[in-house]
């Protein structure tokens, strides 16, 4: 982003002197948006927005209904109050409100400015219906936080999108911003005006700013200086907590990535959110070309909450590839308020967070075992979601019924086309082309400037790939038929197996097999809907089955307790008997305890595979 020092100057010159900029045409101004968190009044803060004058009779002001990322309706306007457009003697001029996001204005040659109060997101998240997703969300928490997604606090005139801002923000003297806008660098320091700049509404949205206490930590990866801010309400967790763990996670997706151009700033602004009280419950991120923002619960231990910082800041910092650089005209040239939605979602998210995967694997962050967990989890978790929908078709309509509940799909069978794609790049190319490679050759045709046309993506790929990846692309992105992953595992060498993995006898790992039912005398009965253990099945119990006695023992939840305390000493041929009452019959059971196992599929190496299938998997996993 372009600094430009000028710029604000005359734009602040302007801004204290409403009179001599009747001269200037909205086209060549500025438009200075204040923003004032120091007055906040009944957990609202008061916005400004100054545009130059204009020749029209009725101008029309918008709040965002969209912002691109979010793929969802979430009508920002609604959260904005007491609207007024104000004259240039600071009378009233009518405004009439047409939808939830926009003002028609008269007599607009007369407009001077327009003034509204904004409401937060986050603690009404649990009152409302589709809640605005949290990292798009707002905050306004006097005294300790302001998450400034500015596309709730600033909005645009139609017509003028691309006009520059200078946002300038009235702020608590011991909060610090956090954001990649340009900062105005002539700012007297005791000043408790923040300035930034962008150079049109895009770059507004595309920038938040997070204001909190200091608690930063930046590193540098290969040329990218990174900024951690971190928000934890009840200073549980400081950015230097998880500054080593994202310094290398970030600089294996930088190599993963190689020559990639990329961003030279990137700022990860975490919330934390406090579980206890009103506040933001939607866990996740956001990303932006430069940053992103991230919401995680506070409660989370440092084991997991690493864990998630890897999962989803990787994913995000990976969005710089597609859709920031690779991107169709929908994208670039995006309605805030009219968005018509690419068919290539599958690309967006799906080839994101099967990068977000892959790299973990191919720099040893995890091992080859844990991505196949990680991919039959996608598996898995696809079988919730319509598989015999076209993909692209839902990409297009994913605001709409009955697309938009199969949104998250995205991130399951998204990931999977990749990881077939992928598979099939890397066949046909003798291991050398993949998904990584086809993503490198399309940002270098076009970027973050340049847009494809969405219809046109597919021939492009194909073009410089293979007929087979025509095939697979009209088969199961484009067309409806569901993938078949054992044909692409079968390719590298895998196969999806029911192997035998031990469990304990009452307790798989921390799950226990059994229930209490605390309506019916709390008597413990065995679960159903859950694959049971060989001990249960091998003695012939079933799900629902209630307690009644073991080795003559009358069993509750407190005599069952030392039964499962002595069941860690147990050998296999240790016998036991047991009574259960089963659809109101008392059934009696006897045997041997053995040695419980279950079943679980699980993606496997196969047996006796030609050199070529191992080279394949290995350029596939090891690249
Ligand atoms: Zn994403």
């Amino acid at each position: 982003m372009k600094k430009n020092v000028l710029f604000i100057a005359a734009a602040l010159i302007l801004n204290a002197c409403g009179a001599g900029k009747a001269l200037m045409s909205v086209e060549k101004s500025t438009i200075v948006a204040s923003i004032d968190l120091i007055n906040v009044v009944e957990d609202r803060v008061q916005v400004d927005l100054n545009p130059g004058a204009f020749t029209t009779s009725t101008v029309i002001f918008r709040i965002p209904k969209t912002v691109p990322g979010t793929y969802s309706s979430d009508n920002y306007g609604k959260y904005i109050q007491d609207f007024k457009a104000l004259d240039y003697k600071g009378a009233e001029l009518k405004a009439t409100k047409l939808d939830d996001n926009s003002w028609s204005i008269a007599n607009g040659v007369n407009l001077d400015k327009v003034q509204y109060w904004v409401n937060d997101t986050y603690d009404t998240e649990n009152e409302v219906e589709d809640a605005v997703f949290s990292p798009a969300g707002t905050n306004i928490a006097v005294g300790s936080n302001f998450m400034l997604n500015l596309h709730g606090f600033v909005g645009y005139f139609d017509g003028f999108k691309e006009v520059p801002y200078s946002i300038l923000i009235n702020k608590p003297a011991d909060l610090i911003a956090t954001t990649t806008l340009s900062i105005e660098p002539n700012r007297k320091p005791d000043s408790l005006w923040d300035g930034f700049l962008a150079k049109r509404y895009f770059d507004v949205i595309d920038n938040p700013i997070m204001y909190a206490k200091p608690n930063t930590e930046s590193f540098e990866i290969n040329g990218i200086t990174v900024t951690l801010s971190l928000f934890s309400p009840n200073n549980v967790y400081k950015a230097a907590d998880l500054k080593e763990r994202m310094k290398s996670m970030m600089g294996a997706q930088k190599k993963f990535l190689g020559e990639v151009d990329s961003t030279k700033e990137y700022n990860i602004l975490l919330y934390l959110s406090d579980v206890n009280i009103p506040d933001a419950n939607g866990y996740g991120a956001l990303e932006h070309h430069t940053s992103t923002v991230v919401v995680l619960p506070e409660a989370m231990d440092i084991g997991r909450l690493e864990q998630s910082m890897v999962d989803v800041v990787s994913h995000e910092f990976f969005h710089i590839v597609t859709p920031l650089s690779v991107h169709s005209k929908e994208i670039q040239y995006f309605d805030f308020n009219d968005p018509k939605m690419s068919q290539h979602l599958w690309m967006y998210e799906g080839t994101t967070e099967y990068f977000a995967n892959l790299f973990q694997v191919q720099q040893g962050l995890i091992s080859e075992d844990d991505f196949y967990v990680r991919m039959l989890g996608k598996i898995n978790n696809a079988e919730f979601y319509d598989d015999n929908m076209s993909f692209t078709e839902m990409s297009k309509n994913i605001l709409e019924q009955p697309y938009e509940p199969n949104y998250a799909n995205v991130y399951e069978k998204g990931a999977l086309i990749n990881m077939c794609l992928d598979i099939i790049l890397r066949e046909k190319s003798n291991g050398e082309k993949s998904m990584l490679w086809l993503m490198k050759e399309l940002s270098m045709k076009y970027g973050t400037d340049v847009p494809f046309e969405d219809d046109a993506l597919f021939g492009e790929i194909v073009s410089i790939t293979y007929p087979e990846v025509d095939v697979f692309l009209k088969q199961h992105v484009i067309g409806d038929t569901p993938i078949d992953y054992e044909v692409y595992f079968e390719k590298v060498g895998l196969a999806t197996n029911d192997v035998q993995e031990s469990t304990g006898y009452f307790f798989d790992g921390q799950i226990p097999y059994m229930d209490v039912d605390v309506q019916n005398d709390s008597v413990v009965f065995i679960r159903e809907n859950i694959e049971l253990n060989s001990f249960f099945e091998d003695l012939k119990l079933q799900g629902g089955d209630i307690f009644k006695t073991i080795n003559g023992q009358d069993i509750n939840l407190e005599t069952l307790r030392p039964i499962i305390g002595e069941s860690f000493a147990w050998t296999p041929e240790t016998e036991i008997s047991m009574t259960v009452v089963r659809d109101g019959e008392i059934v009696a059971v006897e045997g041997v305890v053995g040695q419980p196992v279950k079943k679980v599929k699980k993606i496997v190496p196969l047996q006796e595979l030609s050199q070529k299938t191992i080279d394949l998997r290995n350029a596939w996993l090891k690249n």
